[in-house]
Parts: structure tokens; sequence; C-alpha cells
């Protein structure tokens, strides 16, 4: 068996390649290639997918981010409340408008913020943060209605980062249609990923969808006329549009392959490690994360792997607070479960081009660990 990597994106089936390339052939010859006809049918797409009245496409996830929160009414100076363990992205995009990330710790078992993390932040805090972000992280919906009745209490805008998590559901309802206002990506990596950059901000608040409009162009509220503060150019052109509206049409069946795969991971029940995630419709396979019980018993699992031809991941292995850039970390703050994570998790492959072979061998390797 040769290696198995731990993603890998060149792997697209013939028929959705022919679909792609049928999809871009008509953008090249519409001769529309920023916010036209497949723009707008994107966002009517997604909205209706989560159940929120708008989708707005922006360049990228971390612009989302931003954007949100600056819609959402996050000012220099304010507080916005996040957790450490996923990706930094929120405290860079707080950064860009001056703001000041805060953190709170997570549940040891989900690695995810939980009403209770959020509240024992929150009093430890100089003062009461303007919004929360609320990551799905490694596509868990994490418990936001909870942790949204908490922050309506304390005039907290609730922001939820689904980057990880589309297609996750509780209740029958999807991540993104919790909180004031959800931002996703469409990095390539991601379960519903462009063949480039590509965000969107997500909403049922009509104010807040008009102001991320603006946001994204510039500030304008019409033609070349500026009145919104912030404005930047952060648009996803009608290529990227017209290829995620066609992997779109495969992200439930995608997922369901994703946690088919994980199931087979978690039956061959490893020796040592504990799954950080677990199959529910709460998650939609986005990353397959194990948790080792130290650094060093981590590094023997992940060298027995390797060894066995299989690639892995640390997600993510500098916590926020920790990150050589100061100004992401303003005040001291001691997070344990979120340090003691990050030098005991990794990430298994988890792609929905793994064969079926392959999906075999990891499982049997983990089985021997
Ligand atoms: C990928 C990711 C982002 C950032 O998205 P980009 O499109 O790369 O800017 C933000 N948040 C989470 C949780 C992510 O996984």
């Amino acid at each position: 068996m040769s290696t198995i990597p731990f993603n890998d994106l060149s792997r697209t089936p013939p028929e959705l390649l022919s679909e792609i390339e049928d999809a871009v052939g008509s953008v090249v010859r519409s001769g529309w290639f920023v916010m036209g006809p497949q723009h707008a049918a994107l966002e009517q797409e997604l909205a209706a997918y989560l159940g929120v009245s708008s989708a707005v496409l922006v360049g990228n996830g971390t612009d989302a981010l931003e954007l949100a929160l600056c819609a959402v009414g996050v000012k220099a100076g304010d507080l916005v409340l996040t957790t450490a363990n996923s990706g930094a992205y929120t405290s860079v995009a707080s950064r860009l408008l001056s703001a000041r990330p805060v953190f709170a710790d997570v549940a040891a078992d989900t690695l995810l913020m939980t009403a209770e993390t959020f509240e024992r932040a929150l009093v430890s805090l100089p003062k009461t943060p303007a919004a929360v972000v609320v990551t799905h992280l490694y596509g868990m919906l994490a418990n936001v209605a909870e942790i949204a009745a908490l922050a309506r209490q304390h005039g907290i805008a609730v922001v939820e980062d689904c980057a990880q998590a589309l297609g996750s559901r509780r209740g029958g309802r999807l991540a993104g249609s919790f909180g004031d206002v959800a931002t996703t990506s469409f990095y390539p990596t991601k379960n519903l990923g462009a063949l480039g950059d590509g965000g969107a901000v997500l909403t049922s608040r009509p104010e807040v969808a008009d102001r991320v409009r603006q946001l994204r162009q510039y500030g304008w509220s019409g033609k070349y006329t500026i009145e919104r503060a912030h404005g930047k150019n952060s648009r996803m052109d009608e290529l990227q549009a017209a290829i995620v509206r066609v992997k779109m049409s495969h992200l439930d069946r995608w997922n369901e392959r994703r946690r088919a795969i994980h199931t087979a991971y978690e039956e061959a029940r490893p020796t040592g490690l504990r799954f950080v995630t677990s199959v529910s419709p709460a998650y939609n396979g986005h990353l397959a994360v194990v948790q080792a019980s130290d650094a060093a018993a981590r590094e023997v699992a992940r060298d027995t792997l390797r060894s066995a031809g299989i690639a892995t991941d640390v997600h993510y292995p500098v916590p926020d607070h920790l990150q050589p850039l100061k100004e992401l970390h303003e005040f001291d703050v001691s997070l344990p479960v979120t340090e003691r994570a990050a030098q005991t998790i990794f990430s298994l492959p988890l792609f929905p081009e793994l064969s079926d072979e392959e999906v075999a061998h990891v499982s049997a390797a983990l089985g021997s660990l």
C-alpha cells in the first residue's frame, strides 16, 4: 500500500470534473466575471440550504469574520470573545478592526466552547465583549443556542464560524442558523470548497446583510458613493461561484461518506487514543481528531502511523494566546484544556475520495496501536 495522504485535492472524480468544466466554460463565454448571475444564484442557494434569509459572498472566510464582526457593531478597542484552539482566524479578523481578542477555554470532551466555559470567561474579563465567535470546530456543532441565550442577557452579538461545519445540524437546524450572523469559507480543503478562495456571511437580520453588502465593496451605498467606514474590496468571482454551485449539489452525500469513514475509524478502537470527534448529524465529518494521553504518546502514535504510510496533522499546534504575535493576546490568560489539547491531539486522513481499501488500511493501523 502506497502512502495515504492527509488530503488529496487532485482526486476529482471524472463526472464532477466534466460538470466543473461545463460551468467554467459557460462563465467564460458569458463575459461576466464579478458579481453576476452565478454569484446571485449561489447567494440564494446557500441561504435556502442553511434556512437563513440572506447570504452575502465575500473574498474568503477571514474577510467574512472581519465584515460580520464589523456589521454587528464591533469597533476599535472592543473585546471579541472566542476560543484559542480554532486556528486564530477570529483573532486575526478582530485585529483588522483594532478589536481585542479574548479567550474562553473549551470543554475537555468536545474541545468546543460551552455555556459554562463562556460564562467562566465572561466573569474574568475587564469589560463585557461586544461579540462572541463560536467556532464549530472540526465540523462539530457547538451548543450555540445555550451560549446565545446567555450572550443576549449581556447584549453580546453572537457570530457562528461555520467554515468547518457546513451541513452539521441539530433538531433540523443547520450550523449557521442559530446566532445573529454566521461566516463560512470555501477554501479548497473545506467540506464545500472552491478551486481557490471564497467565503460567505449568512444572516436572517436584513440590516446586517445590508451592511456586509456595503463593506465588501468599498463601503459603497451605491455606485461610486461611499457611506460606510471599514469598506474594502472582498468579492467572490463568478468562476468560483459557479464551481461552488456545482459542488454544493454533492455536499450532503460527501458529508455522509466522511461520516462513514469516521465510523470505520471509531470501530478500530485504537488503544490509548480517545476520539474527540464522533459521528452524529451534528458532525459533518470535516476532520477526524483523536487525543493521546500525553505529548510523548502522541508522537509514538503518529510515528507508528507514519511507518504504516499514513499521514497525520495537528489542528492546531499553537493556541491563539501563545502565538508569537503579542497583539493577538493582550491579556494574559491560562487555558489548561486548550493548552493540553494542543500537545496531545492529532487528525487522521478524512476526505470523501479515500478508497475503501485506504480506509481499511488506516483502520487496521489504528487497531494495532
Ligand atoms: C478555514 C477557516 C477560516 C478561514 O477561512 P479562509 O477562507 O482561509 O480565510 C476561518 N475559520 C475556520 C474555523 C476555518 O477553518
